[in-house]
């Protein structure tokens, strides 16, 4: 190598790393205006609608994973870190997170703590006669609830990370029209059962709003929450009812015991009555992560396919 090849080369070098400092320093302001934020969700529900709004914009993180109990959910040391690191938290609210109160209480003194079900009018909620003044907390279960659930989230995070704000504008309308169709899917779904085989009957009350959505009767043991106590007044009544009325299938949940159904169906054997599990729906948490029951789509899509499945 000549000598004014190495002063060529050294000058590369020279022009090379300047250019890998100055674009240093510009990924490092860009960084600055565009940190992503964090956010915490309480349920995978609202961690997946959040995620279908920021996609790789933000960091989301859900509290409660596959098969946990949200009516029976209590913090951990590792949750208080999320919440306390969190820019935002969403939660479902309407009592459903019914050991969090006092944490999310707190958590709002400094930071923005949004219950989801506020995107929802006082006429879109359930009343429920179990508790003065109180709605169902398991909106997720009409979709086009949780359409407008989703529109509420996707508005709130466009508002706190304005950055961003077309980009989540935009996901969540496409969001939006997913879950439209997903409604209307499901309608056609249940069209397929016959009308006398249209009740669903699972361990605690939280296919409140399926029902009525899709013209489905809907009976559980426990109530609204799990923490609720069922007696054997209400397992001989709902025998009765099955007897009565010879439906075919009770379905099991994936995050509550399968104990009290158990108990309903040997007492319809005992009167000669045969009737199964229809399967196990995933009521108030997804399925695993990477599976479709994972994301909420694929959730509906199952408990669907379940409940048709059985019942027809
Ligand atoms: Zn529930």
């Amino acid at each position: 190598m000549n000598k004014s090849t190495l002063n060529f080369v050294s000058l590369l070098l020279v022009v090379s790393s300047l250019t890998t400092f100055f674009s240093c320093q510009s990924d490092q302001v860009s960084h600055t205006t565009n940190k992503k934020i964090n956010i915490v969700a309480t349920t995978g529900m609202i961690s997946d609608a959040v995620k279908n709004i920021v996609g790789d914009s933000a960091e989301v993180l859900s509290l409660m994973g596959p098969g946990v109990d949200p009516h029976l959910y209590k913090v951990t040391q590792s949750d208080i870190k999320k919440l306390m690191n969190a820019d935002v938290i969403f939660y479902n609210g309407l009592h459903l997170e019914g050991k969090m109160g006092e944490i999310l209480e707190q958590m709002s003194q400094n930071k923005p703590v949004i219950a989801v079900s506020d995107g929802l009018t006082k006429e879109q909620l359930r009343a429920t006669s179990e508790f003065q003044g109180n709605y169902d907390p398991h909106i997720w279960f009409s979709v086009q609830l949780w359409a407008d659930v989703v529109k509420f989230i996707g508005k709130n995070i466009a508002e706190i990370d304005k950055d961003h704000a077309d980009f989540y504008d935009t996901n969540t309308t496409k969001h939006v029209e997913e879950l439209n169709l997903l409604h209307s899917w499901t309608q056609k779904q249940v069209n397929i059962i016959t009308e006398q085989q249209r009740v669903l009957i699972t361990a605690h009350d939280a296919f409140g709003y399926f029902g009525r959505a899709y013209g489905m009767d809907v009976k559980g043991l426990q109530g609204l929450s799990t923490a609720a106590e069922y007696g054997l007044k209400d397992v001989t009544n709902l025998v009765d009812f099955i007897t009565e009325n010879k439906i075919k299938a009770v379905f099991v949940e994936s995050s509550v015991s399968d104990r009290s159904i158990k108990a309903v169906i040997e007492g319809c054997k005992n009167k000669n009555h045969n009737i199964v599990i229809g399967g196990t729906l995933y009521s108030d948490a997804m399925g695993a992560a990477n599976t479709d029951e994972g994301t909420y789509i694929g959730m509906v899509k199952y408990n669907v396919t379940t409940i048709v499945e059985a019942l027809k």
